[in-house]
C-alpha cells in the first residue's frame, strides 16, 4: 500500500507465525511457546489483591488516571529490589511498562534513526528484532567472547548507511532463545566495548530470577555503575518483566536506567497511552510485596525439573550430529542440527507428520543465518511431552 510509512515495509508476519497457528489444535505436542505454566500463576494471590485494590478508598485510585512514570510504591518496591541486585537507585529510575516488551519499543524509538545500527547477538531474541525494525536501523553483531570487530570497524559499517552505533541489546541471563548466561568477563566485555563506541546498553532481564543451578551473575548495570559512579552516570538500561513470574496477561514490566532517560521515556509513555492501567499496577504491588520470592521458588522447583526431564529425553533419542545446550535457568534449550539441515522445512514435517512444534532458530538471526537450529521450551513439558514427543521429534531429525 502506497500510504504506508516505509518502517512499516519491514512488518510482516513470519512464514514461521503462519505454521504456529496450527498449535491450536488439540493433538499436538507443542515445544514452541515461549509461555509460563499457568497452572503455576498464583491466581489466589492476584484475585485476593484486586478484591483489596477495588475495596474501599483504594478503589479510587484503582480506577482513576495514573501519572506516566507509574505507580509510586510500585517504583518505590522496584528501587529496593534492583538496590538488592546491586544498583543503588529510587524511585526516579524506575519506569513503569505494560510488559518489558513496550519498553524495547520505547528504547528503539528513543535511540534509532533510520540507518542506524544496533548491535545483537546471532541469534537474538525475536521480539526485541520486531520492536527495533520499526525504527529501520540496521543490525551487527555483537560478540561478547570476542571476535574480529574493532570499535573502528562497528563505526566504518555503520556508517555506510549514514547512521552510527546506538546502543548494544543482549538478554545476558538464560537468552530467548539460547538459553545461554554470560560470564562475568563477558559482561564487562559488553561494557567495554559499549564504552569504547560510546553507545548504550540494553539489559533484557526478563529470565533473570528463574535461576536453576550455580550463583547469580551480577547484572550488567550493577557492574556499569560500580565502574561510572552511580545509576545517573551509568550507560546501562535495564528491562525487567513480572510476566515469567508473576502474570504475563497482566502486562507489566519495568525500566531501570538513568533518570534522564527516563524522563524521556515518560514523554514518550504520555504520548503512546498515558501510563499502564493503574489496577495492575496496585495489584501487581500487592503480589509482588506478598508472593514474589515464594513464587520464584515455586517456578524453579518445577522449571528445573521440565528442564531436566527434556535434557534427558534429549540425550534418551536425538540422532547423532544434533547437538544442544544445557541452561542453568530460563525456559529454553537450543538445539542445533548438522550442517545444512533446515528447521523451517522440518517443522512443517514435524507438525504433518509427527504433531510435535517447535521455533525455527533462523527466526531470530538478524540476518537470517541459523537455518540448522531450533528452540524448545520446556515450560509446559508434561510427562506426555517428553516420552512422546521427543522420540517423536527424533524421528523426524534423523529423516
Ligand atoms: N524479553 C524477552 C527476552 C522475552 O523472551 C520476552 C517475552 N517472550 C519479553 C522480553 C517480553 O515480555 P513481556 O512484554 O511480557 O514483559
Amino acid at each position: 500500500m502506497d500510504l504506508f510509512a516505509s518502517r512499516s515495509s519491514r512488518m510482516k508476519a513470519s512464514e514461521i507465525r503462519e505454521l504456529l497457528k496450527l498449535l491450536d489444535q488439540p493433538d499436538i505436542i507443542s515445544f514452541a511457546g515461549g509461555i509460563p505454566d499457568p497452572a503455576l500463576f498464583p491466581h489466589e494471590a492476584v484475585r485476593e489483591a484486586y478484591d483489596a485494590v477495588l475495596s474501599g478508598d483504594q478503589a479510587k485510585a484503582a480506577l482513576q488516571y495514573q501519572v506516566s512514570e507509574g505507580y509510586l510504591p510500585l517504583r518505590r518496591w522496584l528501587a529496593g529490589m534492583m538496590g538488592g541486585l546491586g544498583v543503588a537507585c529510587d524511585e526516579a529510575n524506575i519506569f513503569i511498562t505494560s510488559g518489558s516488551q513496550q519498553g524495547l519499543d520505547y528504547l528503539g524509538k528513543l535511540f534509532l534513526s533510520p540507518g542506524d545500527t544496533a548491535l545483537v547477538m546471532w541469534p537474538t531474541y525475536l521480539g526485541a528484532l520486531q520492536a527495533f525494525n520499526a525504527y529501520e536501523p540496521r543490525y551487527d553483531r555483537l560478540m561478547p567472547d570476542g571476535g574480529n570487530m574493532t570499535p573502528a570497524a562497528y563505526r566504518a559499517a555503520a556508517a555506510v548507511t549514514g547512521g552510527r552505533p546506538k546502543f548494544a541489546y543482549l538478554v545476558p541471563d538464560f537468552a530467548n532463545p539460547t538459553g545461554q548466561t554470560l560470564g562475568r568477563k563477558q559482561r564487562e566485555a559488553v561494557l567495554d566495548l559499549a564504552g569504547e563506541l560510546d553507545i548504550a546498553v540494553i539489559e533484557d532481564a526478563a529470565y533473570r530470577a528463574l535461576r536453576y543451578d550455580g550463583e547469580h551473575e551480577p547484572p550488567i548495570q550493577a557492574l556499569d555503575c560500580a565502574r561510572s559512579g552511580g545509576i545517573d552516570k551509568a550507560r546501562t538500561i535495564y528491562c525487567g518483566s513480572f510476566s515469567k513470574i508473576l502474570s504475563p496477561g497482566m502486562r507489566m514490566g519495568w525500566i531501570c536506567a538513568p533518570r534522564q532517560i527516563v524522563e524521556k521515556l515518560v514523554l514518550m509513555k504520555q504520548a503512546a497511552d498515558l501510563h499502564s492501567p493503574s489496577i495492575n499496577q496496585m495489584v501487581i504491588h500487592r503480589v509482588a510485596e506478598t508472593v514474589f520470592d515464594t513464587q520464584v521458588e515455586k517456578l524453579v522447583d518445577a522449571y528445573r525439573q521440565r528442564r531436566d526431564g527434556l535434557l534427558e529425553a534429549l540425550e534418551a533419542h536425538m540422532p547423532d550430529g544434533v547437538t544442544w545446550s544445557r541452561p542453568d535457568g530460563g525456559m529454553f534449550v537450543w538445539l542445533t542440527l548438522p550442517e545444512g539441515a533446515d528447521a523451517t522445512a522440518l517443522l512443517e514435517r514435524s507438525i504433518r507428520e509427527a504433531r510435535v512444534a517447535f521455533v525455527p532458530g533462523s527466526a531470530f538471526h538478524a540476518d537470517g543465518s541459523g537455518r540448522n537450529t531450533l528452540r524448545l521450551s520446556f515450560t509446559l513439558a508434561d510427562e506426555r511431552a517428553l516420552s512422546e514427543g521427543i522420540p517423536r521429534l527424533a524421528r523426524i531429525l534423523k529423516g
